[in-house]
């Protein structure tokens, strides 16, 4: 053994400590950093080629490299839906690199149990039946693909051939229609081959990101043969659903496809006053939602759910002289993109067995709400204004005057120390958006937000001309 790793290795539980006390240090600095700090990159240095070890690693992290990260394990980034990570979640995580399995079949150890165990809660959680199988994957972006793979062998179902034998050109033209698609569809249909120019957008209902049901059934006439239609339960904007029974009704009678993007949305199911939100979530062919963003687990982590394990297998399934043979329950190697695969489900496990569904209950309510008092606070400050209700844990909005994507992003930079909002466009209207995901954000620094956002706003320059 190289005789810097036999001297880690003998300091092992000392490194460890050294290791845990960095990490708490930087949790307890979470509060009082700048939430994005305003510093370079440090320059590329070349790859060592000598062992100093754990800790001289350790300290050129904190170097250089610590203090340009963001503050986004803390409560006042509220960029994307970026969430945090619970303490459980967060000894879950540590304990997966710990135990360093490969959770991809049943061979050696049970691994993959534990992970079929967080399915079967994940699916209690949103609510959803057991024709629903489940596995873990990267993130949402990731699950929405698994399911339009899935869609697509579905396809070629219909037509009698099987594009995960044959190729996709078996297929011909596909057609997958949504409302307010979030833009990782496109990327999992380049991917999968289907090609962007698949996706058809679909009227919106008045004012909203929610598709037009009828809009939507009179591009089913006029789509010829079967095609996907990807529902959208919290759009990334405005939080909007689509009414998920009426386009279910549709499916009955036109026979597509129908996937849901719940990445972040399957958790109003969790609030009595919310659920109605994702009413006939269960009734999806397919289903993607994110656990890295309001579960509250680290990156990265979503789950994928399919009423079609048969169909994933055909895609997905690894043929090799040393795994099992699919069976009625396929090893998760036969089921997702990777084949080896870390435990990912332990820190989902982890956070359901710490906080239950009552802990997570509350993390969403209490994000609700403190989007609600940012919104009523935007409405309050002279010089904004909302640009959709608060639906649920998301506040668009803009400015009164002169709305360019320019002040927009000055209005944001002069916040950054304080908060971090992300820049969107919203029907053509350049718009900031604030998400309320991280289990650690309190009305407390939600008031601060709030008052930093009117300083901001005071101290912006006028508009010119
Ligand atoms: C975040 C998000 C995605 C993509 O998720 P990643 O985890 O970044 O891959 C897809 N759809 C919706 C609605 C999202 O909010």
């Amino acid at each position: 053994m190289h005789p810097q790793l036999a001297a880690d290795l003998d300091r092992l539980p000392d490194l460890l400590e050294v290791t845990r006390r960095h990490a708490v240090t930087f949790l307890d600095g979470l509060a009082k950093a700048p939430v994005v700090p305003d510093r370079p990159a440090p320059r590329a240095v070349p790859l060592p080629e000598e062992a100093a070890g754990l800790q001289a690693a350790l300290r050129d992290f904190a170097a250089r490299w610590e203090p340009g990260l963001s503050a986004s394990a803390g409560p006042r980034y509220l960029g994307f839906v970026t969430g945090g990570v619970t303490p459980a979640a967060l000894a879950g995580d540590w304990l997966t690199a710990t135990v360093d399995q490969n959770a991809m079949s049943s061979l050696d150890a049970t691994g993959q149990h534990l992970e079929r165990e967080t399915v079967g809660w994940l699916r209690d959680l949103f609510g959803l039946s057991d024709g629903h199988h489940g596995a873990l994957v990267s993130g949402a972006t990731m699950s929405n693909t698994v399911g339009l793979a899935i869609a697509r062998e579905w396809l070629g179902e219909r037509l009698g051939v099987s594009p995960a034998e044959d190729g996709v050109a078996a297929l011909g033209t596909v057609r997958v229609l949504s409302g307010s698609p979030h833009s990782s569809v496109a990327k999992g249909l380049s991917m999968l081959g289907l090609g962007r120019a698949a996706l058809r957008t679909v009227a919106t209902l008045p004012g909203r990101e929610a598709v037009d049901p009828e809009a939507l059934e009179r591009a089913l006439r006029e789509t010829d043969g079967p095609c996907v239609v990807v529902a959208n339960a919290g759009t990334v904007n405005t939080v909007d659903f689509d009414d998920l029974r009426a386009l279910a009704a549709l499916r009955d009678r036109y026979g597509f496809w129908l996937h849901i993007d719940a990445a972040f949305g399957a958790f109003a199911a969790l609030s009595p006053e919310h659920a109605h939100l994702v009413d006939g979530l269960d009734l999806a062919d397919s289903l993607c939602v994110d656990l890295h963003k309001w579960l509250n687990v680290p990156y990265d982590s979503a789950v994928q759910f399919t009423r079609r394990r048969d169909l994933q297998a055909r895609v997905f399934q690894n043929a090799a002289a040393y795994l099992g043979p699919l069976g009625e329950h396929p090893d998760l190697v036969h089921l997702t993109p990777e084949n080896s695969r870390r435990m990912r489900a332990l820190a989902a496990w982890f956070t359901l067995r710490a906080y239950g569904r009552d802990g997570h209950r509350e993390i969403v309510e209490r994000c609700v709400a403190c989007a609600h008092t940012l919104g009523a606070a935007v409405e309050a400050v002279e010089g904004l204004c909302l640009l959709a209700p608060v639906r649920l844990n998301v506040v668009c909005f803009t400015l009164t005057e002169s709305p360019t994507a320019e002040r927009l992003a000055a209005l944001a930079d002069g916040l950054a120390a304080e908060a971090f909002l992300t820049p969107t466009v919203l029907a053509g209207r350049p718009a900031l958006r604030a998400a309320f995901s991280n289990w650690r954000t309190t009305q407390a620094d939600t008031r601060r937000i709030a008052a930093a956002l009117e300083r901001a706003v005071r101290e912006l320059p006028r508009p010119r001309g």
